[in-house]
């Protein structure tokens, strides 16, 4: 037997099934039918005595085909196709290498014995899709490691090495060499030592790692790891079910409980971030012919926050990186930051002290641009004004060299007139980088009218190598987040001049999901700097007399957030702990007695309505001008960058899933109470919600 993807060789008498399905060898359809084929083959030869199971490529199998999620249900054949593997009457191994991932991990539980190459990575990620493993992990995990472990892995979604693999108990052995022949050698021990099939299935599960206490146990830590969500609890069910019921019924079970996993909001919402994240690399209309730049080293312009998070990237990716300032004390002062923030990845055991040493070495300060010249692209990170970039740009023309990428990291400013201050407007690009810069996953890319087709395949690329989600834009005011972030955490200021605390903005927000309330960020972020922001760009404002009028009375009594201990909250010395403060309170009332705001009470239900509408209604017209590629570009910006639950899929995925009418009535709802200056609903939504459309059929239409 023998297919282009799966093929079986015969190695004296072991079988070898050697599947190469790249680029990660998911189990695709043609996988099990190959897979089918192999069983049946090795049935009906003779003079075979083990089945070793192994991968070609840079993994064995990565897991199931996600998309065949939304198609019909596969599970019947999984449980048959691992059904026939485990029923082979001599002892088949898996042989295993790479990130094994769901399905891959599965399916080799469904193999007799499991041996893997070093550095090989295991785990069941499957509730961060909102499902649960559902090819049989949730009946054969427990019968070899029992519910508890088998819970505690799947619920903490994170792989594990072969080590803990093998002390947890569901890995046989690491084996050195190549894992083919090491899978091979592993079988022909087997052989010697007389050791047969040995059936996961066969096994009886542990009650002793199922008992009530242990399952309230981990019913709690499911719900605190996943509030609002669902995934997590319906795998405990699947998974202490194994305790109590026969192997086969239980996996029926675990089928029934997996495809009603499938088609929740919840899974549905993570699925289409999944591909939505993958999507934002697909440009329509760069032409074939305009090819990528290699980007091998990098320079920085301003040291400070954001410039030493950038250089901190760079070296990550192993890339030189040469960061410039004006003076040897701020330079200095920003390479110390670099140092302390690689010393506390070494303390909280992220990175090796000789890591640290290495990525530290390809970060070089410098006063002089001429130490610029070289680098493949240069990013510009100063002070937030157009004056003090265009002289820089100016100085970088002189210096880069030709073809180097100029980028600029700024926030608010019109990319267009910093690029139009070079000789080479067409090498200019926005790179957004999110504070904390090393931390943060996004990066919004900005084009201008004039950027390169190849400049912006670069910054997709380099995106990539510095392992961001990069996010395509125009240039607008505030690009496609912080745009959005307007009219989001307008209301929630002026909702703290309406009698609301605080407290009940940012709690009603994060238990709708949010990772942080927009209030506590704002302290986080420090309320100066919103004040700057808002007082540099007046002239954009509507006329509002309450406008961000929170932040500026908050500000004007010195309170400036976390650093100074006070802002919408009070912080202790040396806690980061929010503590409600009867001082910024009184604050506000004063400001809402003097705007001549009436005070009263808030639900949790209009003060996420009241954020979240206006957050969508922008993106929509964010869509409608252009500025973002597609309707799940900017889902990916606002789960990416600004903490939205990703089990929500993204404001406009929730907007379709709510229902646009819902969003535009709620829209007229609160422009009848407060006037249509902030609420007048999007020309696109009227127009979806006329046609009986979804943003999701907008974006089909323009794929
Ligand atoms: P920062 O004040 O922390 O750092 C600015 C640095 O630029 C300082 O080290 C300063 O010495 C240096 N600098 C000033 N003039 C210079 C010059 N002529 N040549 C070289 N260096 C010079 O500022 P930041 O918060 O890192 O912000 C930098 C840019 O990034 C701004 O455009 C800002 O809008 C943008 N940004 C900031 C954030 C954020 O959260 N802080 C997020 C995204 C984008």
């Amino acid at each position: 037997m023998s297919s282009n993807i799966v093929t079986l060789a015969v190695d004296g008498d072991v079988a070898v099934v050697t599947v190469d399905n790249p680029p990660v060898n998911t189990i695709t359809a043609g996988v099990r039918e190959g897979l089918f084929a192999a069983v049946a083959d090795i049935r009906a030869r003779s003079g075979l005595r083990a089945v070793v199971l192994v991968c070609e490529g840079s993994t064995f199998f990565s897991g199931a085909d996600i998309g065949e999620f939304s198609g019909p249900p596969k599970e019947a054949e999984y449980r048959d196709l691992f059904r026939q593997i485990e029923q082979l009457s001599m002892p088949v191994v898996a042989g295993m290498h790479g990130v094994v991932l769901g399905g891959g991990l599965e399916i080799s539980l469904a193999c007799h014995y499991r041996v893997a190459a070093p550095g090989t990575r295991f785990g069941l990620p499957e509730v961060t899709l909102g499902i649960i493993p559902g090819a049989g992990g949730t009946q054969r995990m427990p019968r070899l490691i029992g519910v508890e472990k088998t819970l505690d892995f799947i619920i903490a979604a994170r792989p594990v090495d072969v080590a803990t693999g093998v002390a947890m108990g569901f890995i046989d052995a690491e084996v050195p060499g190549h894992v083919r022949a090491a899978a091979i050698a592993y079988a022909r021990q087997l052989l010697q030592d007389g050791a047969g099939p040995r059936r996961t299935s066969d096994r009886g599960v542990d009650p002793a790692t199922a008992t009530p206490a242990i399952i309230e146990k981990l019913t709690a830590q499911a719900k605190r790891q996943y509030p609002n969500r669902q995934a997590a609890l319906t795998a405990i069910k699947a998974v202490s079910a194994a305790a109590t019921l026969p192997f086969e019924a239980g996996l029926l079970y675990e089928t029934e409980l997996a495809n009603g996993a499938k088609v929740t909001d919840e899974s549905k919402a993570l699925v289409h971030v999944f591909f939505a994240e993958r999507d934002t690399r697909k440009v329509p209309g760069l032409p074939a012919d305009a090819k990528a730049r290699i980007i091998a080293s990098g320079g920085v312009v301003g040291a400070g926050t954001m410039g030493g998070g950038i250089a901190i990237c760079f070296a990550n990716a192993g890339l030189p990186v040469t960061v410039l300032d004006t003076t040897q004390e701020t330079l200095d002062r920003g390479l110390a930051v670099i140092g302390k923030t690689y010393d506390s990845m070494v303390k909280r055991g992220r990175l090796t002290e000789d890591e640290k040493v290495k990525r530290l070495a390809l970060i070089r300060g410098t006063l002089s641009y001429a130490d610029l010249a070289a680098a493949d692209l240069v990013i510009e990170a100063v002070f937030e004004s157009m004056e003090l970039k265009g002289k820089i740009f100016r100085a970088l023309d002189e210096v880069a060299k030709p073809g180097a990428v100029l980028a600029t990291n700024t926030s608010t400013l019109d990319i267009a007139e910093i690029a139009a201050t070079t000789r080479r407007p067409e090498d200019v690009v926005g790179l957004h980088f999110f504070s904390p810069a090393n931390v943060m996953p996004l990066l919004e890319v900005v084009r201008t009218d004039s950027t390169a087709p190849a400049v912006i395949k670069t910054a997709l690329n380099l995106a990539k190598s510095l392992r961001k989600t990069p996010v395509l834009a125009r240039v607008c005011y505030g690009f496609i987040g912080n745009r959005m972030m307007e009219g989001y955490a307008r209301e929630a200021e002026r909702m703290t001049l309406e009698g609301a605390t605080p407290r009940q903005v940012d709690d009603a927000l994060e238990a709708w999901g949010m990772a942080m309330g927009i209030l506590a960020v704002f302290d986080m972020a420090g309320i100066d700097v919103g004040v700057n922001v808002h007082r540099a760009n007046a002239d954009r404002y509507p006329p509002d007399p309450s406008y961000y009028q929170a932040d500026f009375a908050l500000h004007a009594a010195g309170r400036l957030g976390q650093k100074n201990g006070k802002g919408y909250y009070k912080y202790l010395p040396g806690d980061r702990a929010r503590h409600d403060d009867p001082e910024a309170i009184q604050i506000l009332a004063d400001t809402a007695k003097r705007l001549g705001l009436p005070q009263r009470r808030h639900s949790a239900d209009e003060i996420v309505e009241r954020c979240v509408y206006p957050l969508i209604n922008e993106g929509i017209r964010i869509l409608e001008e252009g500025i973002a590629l597609r309707a799940s570009d900017v889902d990916v910006v606002w789960c990416a960058g600004y903490g939205f639950p990703r089990y929500r899929g993204g404001p406009l995925f929730y907007a379709d899933a709510i229902g646009l009418k819902t969003v535009y009535d709620g829209m007229l709802k609160y422009r009848d109470q407060f006037g249509p200056m902030h609420w007048d609903p999007a020309p696109l939504l009227t127009r979806l919600v006329t046609e009986g459309r979804t943003l999701s059929d907008w974006d089909q239409a323009r794929s």
